[in-house]
């Protein structure tokens, strides 16, 4: 196969773009995906401060480059769970990505805050994967209000998106169906949130980290039962095998039709928010989950001595 660009031999081959690219030509086709999302879904402009958030694996990694060479504003924000032989592996890759790249980094330490996950998988009775998805979440909105970032930035790709909007689809889950997409509006404490490789599959974004000689953190966490999704993940892949494009398809048209009515459905159900008492972070409760959890651990903790 020849590339679709230059001619020469292709590196890659893209049954879904019906092309190929050689290595050289194919990091252009990854920005063109990029700019493409940025500029259609009206993400964020070269004024705005974006917080990435960073966990040390490809997909994040390779945005925090791409945006850095398309010259956006970008931060990186990394969580340091403080799982012991994990978290200090994906910090060093991060730390070193950023030294290398001369890119700004913060660095949260769940330990510092009160709350290493490893506790979280002590003391709390729920599936650690939750809470933990939880407290990554809750730190990143934060973090980017109180230090006036306009935007934050995930590396989600269209295999995560696919996943995701499926296993909500299975559930029909009508309050993630309605704000699932690649641009979430900011709103009272909440950041703008975006996910700019949402065209690109989690293969698409691998070549790119592998062709820009990222060093990423690929261990998987002791705690996890297997990446999340995994097995939509394999179904759609069977399906994308079959009838290349589909992935996007269901995507792209869940975007169109599928959302704004659900959206329709929980602005007429959907709770109140308010600031919680202990972070200020918005809760339909007195106190947020997140700071009820913390507070749940300490207990836990006392009791235990
Ligand atoms: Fe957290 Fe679970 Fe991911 Fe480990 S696998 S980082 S515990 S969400
Ligand atoms: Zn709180």
């Amino acid at each position: 196969m020849k590339c679709t660009r230059c001619r020469k031999t292709a590196h890659v081959a893209l049954p879904s773009h019906h092309s190929g690219f050689c290595a050289d030509c194919y990091p252009l086709f990854f920005t063109k995906q990029v700019e493409t999302a940025i500029r259609r879904e009206k993400m964020f402009t070269r004024d705005d401060r974006v917080l990435v958030a960073l966990s040390g694996g490809k997909d994040s990694l390779a945005l925090m480059l791409e945006l850095k060479l398309q010259g956006y504003d970008v931060t990186g924000l990394h969580i340091d769970l403080g799982i012991p032989n994990s978290s200090d592996k994906a910090r060093g890759k991060v730390e070193n990505f950023c030294e290398l790249n001369g890119l700004p980094l913060r660095v949260f330490e769940m330990a510092a805050w009160g709350l290493p996950i490893p506790d979280v998988k002590e003391h709390i009775k729920r599936p650690v994967c939750a809470v933990c998805g939880k407290m990554k979440r809750h730190h990143f909105n934060r973090i980017a209000v109180e230090e006036g970032f306009d935007v934050l930035a995930t590396g989600h790709n269209l295999d995560d998106e696919v996943a995701r909007l499926f296993a909500n689809t299975l559930r029909w889950d009508t309050a993630y169906l309605s704000d699932q997409g690649p641009v979430l509006p900011a709103s009272e404490g909440f950041v703008r949130k975006v996910k700019p490789l949402f065209r690109l599959s989690e293969f698409e974004t691998a070549n790119y980290a592998f062709l820009k000689g990222i060093e990423i953190h690929s261990d998987p966490c002791p705690y996890s039962g297997g990446a999340s999704f995994t097995g939509h993940k394999e179904l759609w892949g069977e399906l994308e095998h079959r009838s290349p494009g589909q992935k996007f398809q269901f995507y792209q048209s869940f975007l169109k039709k599928g959302k704004p009515a659900f959206a329709q459905v929980e602005k007429e159900t959907g709770a109140e928010l308010k600031p919680c008492t202990e972070c200020g972070s918005p809760t339909s409760a007195e106190i947020c989950s997140v700071c009820r959890i913390r507070a749940a651990v300490r207990e836990s903790k006392a009791k235990a001595e």
